[in-house]
């Protein structure tokens, strides 16, 4: 693994090549958001379509101007508030900002990350880092360098260390309609916050009044390589039962559930933090330890469905609705619960 200092990684930036950067949210693959060759080299890396417009990644709310114009209010007291922090803001685009950054739209998604190590490297920069997560397309965002290096090896360029995410949990998108704030991608920071601050609702891109879309943002994001689903407690018992009968070997990430119940061969349960925030936090990695352990099936006890859980929820039901009942047919109900 090359793992670089702040130095050789801005060196790398302005020779256009691209550099792994540590955030609080997840780790990201960063270029010069002002060289379209280098951007481009981000899209190559990840297979991702270049539809997909990247977050640009700035030092501090004082180089907004530079990326984008007619910034509603809402966005800017958004921005004093939340910035260094989990917070993107969808903006009008300043008319030079480039279309590979943009994915052709009249709007640019910005934010200032809250990790030592990714400020140090902007401040030393000086320019706009376009990062999307360090992962290949549609896979589960890395919270550490390994799983940065274990997706990509050496083709992912320089990687900073910076210790495991602190979020582990990729940031809210908020864009605007007229004046009104509306969540693009439920993140670290909950709507109910952002609520609770602005003293307003907050509206939703999936509900009927939101004229906003959100380009990319397929429903097969944040997957695992395994076959996840998410079970109300009542049924992850029997269900858990019925694979491990036919001798799958399940991973179970227990919420309220004893791990204990699932002390049986073939079996990895996991107790994962009652709290959204914990949570949200060891999610991918525990994902990713599934993935790499060679479970067959990984079933997840459903977290409740309150605000401060939309984003677990949001990544969980992406990662579930992939391949269940696609690639991996299932049984019906009904014989599932003989
Ligand atoms: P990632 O960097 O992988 O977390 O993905 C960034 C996400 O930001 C994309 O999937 C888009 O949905 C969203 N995004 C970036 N730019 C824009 C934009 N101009 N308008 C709306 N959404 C955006
Ligand atoms: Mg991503």
């Amino acid at each position: 693994m090359i793992v670089g200092d702040i130095d050789r990684a801005v060196e790398h930036l302005r020779r256009g090549m691209t550099v792994v950067i540590p955030t609080e949210t997840v780790y990201g693959l960063g270029a010069d958001a002002a060289n379209p060759t280098a951007v481009r080299r981000i899209f190559a890396i990840k297979g991702r379509p270049v539809s997909h417009p990247l977050i640009v990644h700035l030092e501090s709310s004082g180089r907004l101007e530079s990326w984008a114009e007619k910034i509603p209010p809402i966005a800017a007291r958004l921005a004093e508030r939340f910035w260094p922090g989990p917070l993107t803001l969808v903006l009008p685009r300043r008319p030079g900002v480039l279309t590979e950054v943009t994915g052709g739209q009249s709007t640019v998604a910005v934010r200032v990350p809250d990790h030592p190590v990714a400020l140090s490297l902007l401040k030393a920069f000086g320019g706009g880092i376009a990062a999307p997560s360090a992962n290949r397309f549609g896979h589960l965002s890395p919270t550490s360098s390994r799983d940065v290096y274990e997706e990509f090896g050496e083709s992912a360029g320089m990687i900073l260390e910076g210790g495991p995410c602190s979020f582990g949990v990729e940031s809210t998108i908020v864009g605007f309609q007229e004046n009104v704030p509306v969540i693009l991608r439920p993140g670290a920071i909950s709507s109910g916050t952002l609520e609770a601050f602005l003293g307003m609702r907050v509206l939703r891109s999936d509900s009927k009044d939101s004229s906003l879309r959100v380009p990319g943002s397929s429903l097969s994001h944040y997957a695992p390589e395994t076959p996840l689903e998410v079970l109300p407690e009542e049924e992850l018992g029997q269900r858990t039962l019925y694979l491990a009968a036919r001798s799958r070997r399940v991973g179970i990430l227990c919420r309220t559930v004893r791990p204990e119940r699932f002390d049986r061969e073939g079996l990895t349960p996991f107790s994962m933090p009652g709290d959204a925030d914990g949570y949200a936090r060891v999610l991918y990695a525990v994902l990713h330890f599934f993935d790499r352990a060679g479970v067959e099936r990984i079933l997840v006890e459903a977290p409740p469905r309150t605000a401060e859980w939309e984003a677990v929820n949001d990544r969980l039901g992406r990662a579930a609705l992939l391949r269940i009942g696609k690639e991996y047919p299932e049984p019906s109900r009904e014989e599932s619960l003989r």
